[in-house]
């Protein structure tokens, strides 16, 4: 087991927003793309964010992973205020606590998938002599490892995506970051791709936020947040996902009165059908 996971069960929360803000300049005028947003999730969490297209989403994973800070509040990672850190530190902070899985997978095509997590290795700090073992071992924790030595124009989506998740955990980050990551892939491979985040919440105790405009894989949540125009409604509680066993979580959040229904979606697509 690699070091520091047994750390991260006692580290409640994983992460902290409190009255987060985000404004941007916008031509003469200023956008606001997210007022005052408290949010905590703990370890071995794996939150869904679902919202309409532009309603904050991607702002919002952004200030968790510290690409970008707010304009106001607070943003606690690991139980460091990264807000208000300078771009060096934050930088540090990012690397040793955050994987970010990028949308589109943004693999180097010249580099083979070993090659492509080993880039990530170096950055954090992996020495060269460990990296080609470490990035192996990565590409098994997301059964690739037989595909360690092929290019990413021969390897499927889901297979792209995989080796995308294996860059993102290098140097074993206790947060998981994503930002539709089973956008560009089919529904079965989508599914197995959030099985493998789920294995990642609840078996290695990591956090784990997606961003997901697919309201079918919501019930691999154990929390769904509705941003809508900039406001996050504290979504489904934990317990009420639990109790709903196989249902979609997001349903039964919905039945159980505990979220609003996001503008974009309807009943019908929340329930889905089996
Ligand atoms: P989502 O990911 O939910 O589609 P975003 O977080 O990307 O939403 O964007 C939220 C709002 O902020 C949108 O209205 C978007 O146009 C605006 N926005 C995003 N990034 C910038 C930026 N760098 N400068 C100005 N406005 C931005
Ligand atoms: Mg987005």
């Amino acid at each position: 087991m690699p070091d520091g996971i047994l750390d991260l069960r006692m580290a409640a929360p994983a992460i902290a927003l409190r009255g987060v803000g985000k404004v941007y300049s916008a031509g003469r005028g200023s956008l606001v793309a997210l007022a005052h947003v408290d949010l905590a999730l703990r370890a071995g969490e794996l939150a869904a964010v679902i919202g309409p297209s532009g309603s904050g989403k991607t702002t919002l994973l952004s200030i968790i992973g510290g690409i970008l800070t707010p304009t106001s509040g607070e943003v606690w990672i690991a139980g460091q205020e990264i807000a208000r850190l300078g771009e060096a530190e934050r930088s540090r902070a990012r690397l040793a606590h955050i994987g970010f899985v990028f949308q589109g997978y943004n693999l180097f095509p010249s580099l083979t998938a070993r090659q492509n997590v080993e880039i990530a290795l170096d950055l954090k700090g992996v020495k060269r002599r460990h990296r080609a073992a470490a990035a192996l071992e990565l590409l098994e924790q997301v059964a690739l490892r037989e595909k360690a030595d092929t290019y990413p124009a021969d390897l499927s989506g889901g297979q792209k995506q995989r080796v995308a998740i294996a860059r993102a955990l290098a140097g074993t980050p206790s947060i998981i970051l994503a930002d539709e990551p089973t956008a560009a892939l089919d529904s079965v491979t989508g599914r197995r791709i959030m099985g493998l985040f789920r294995d990642l919440a609840r078996q290695q105790r990591r956090a784990v936020v997606i961003v997901t405009h697919d309201s079918r894989l919501l019930d691999f949540a154990d929390r769904v947040i509705a941003v809508d125009d900039g406001r996050v409604s504290e979504a489904a509680a934990p317990r009420a996902v639990e109790l709903a066993g196989s249902e979609p979580a997001a349903a039964a959040a919905l039945t159980a009165g505990l979220i609003r229904r996001p503008r974009s979606f309807e009943h019908s697509d929340l329930v889905g059908t089996p």
